[in-house]
């Protein structure tokens, strides 16, 4: 699954939860609940890097986006919120620049079992960036205070 939109379902978590701390939890079962359901993938890192590199910038702009549209009494905890939901796939670009994944092999190996890929699910991954981008616009629009 693209990371940008582990990055923005993180984002409605944080937008949901009491506090950082929960949002930063609630990011990670985001993730492992997203990558669950079938999604992109199935190919080797070498084949897709092009796609990679692209999502993994589109996903640190989407931080930075969100960042700035949430309301500031918010903001931690949403960043707190697409860390977590991000910080699962931290493995693929360590284990392509330092060669080694920096979580204990029973989370990678767990993360491995629970993944459902298929390489022409592209599309889906799009439509699902595009809602979950446009839920995170709304929920931060609603949630500033009125001037
Ligand atoms: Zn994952």
């Amino acid at each position: 699954m693209l990371v940008t939109n582990h990055v923005l379902a993180g984002a409605l978590v944080g937008y949901a939860a009491p506090g950082p701390v929960s949002a930063f939890v609630g990011g990670v079962a985001s993730h492992f609940g997203m990558d669950v359901v079938p999604h992109w993938g199935d190919r080797p890192i070498e084949t897709v890097m092009h796609i990679a590199v692209a999502d993994g910038l589109t996903g640190l702009a989407a931080m930075a986006w969100v960042w700035r549209s949430a309301p500031r009494r918010k903001r931690w905890r949403v960043l707190a919120g697409m860390v977590g939901g991000a910080m699962p796939d931290l493995d693929k670009p360590s284990t392509v620049f330092f060669g080694f994944s920096p979580f204990p092999a029973a989370w990678d190996e767990f993360h491995s079992v629970i993944q459902t890929e298929d390489s022409r699910r592209m599309p889906q991954e799009i439509v699902v960036g595009a809602a979950l981008g446009l839920a995170v616009l709304t929920w931060s629009r609603v949630s500033r205070p009125h001037a």
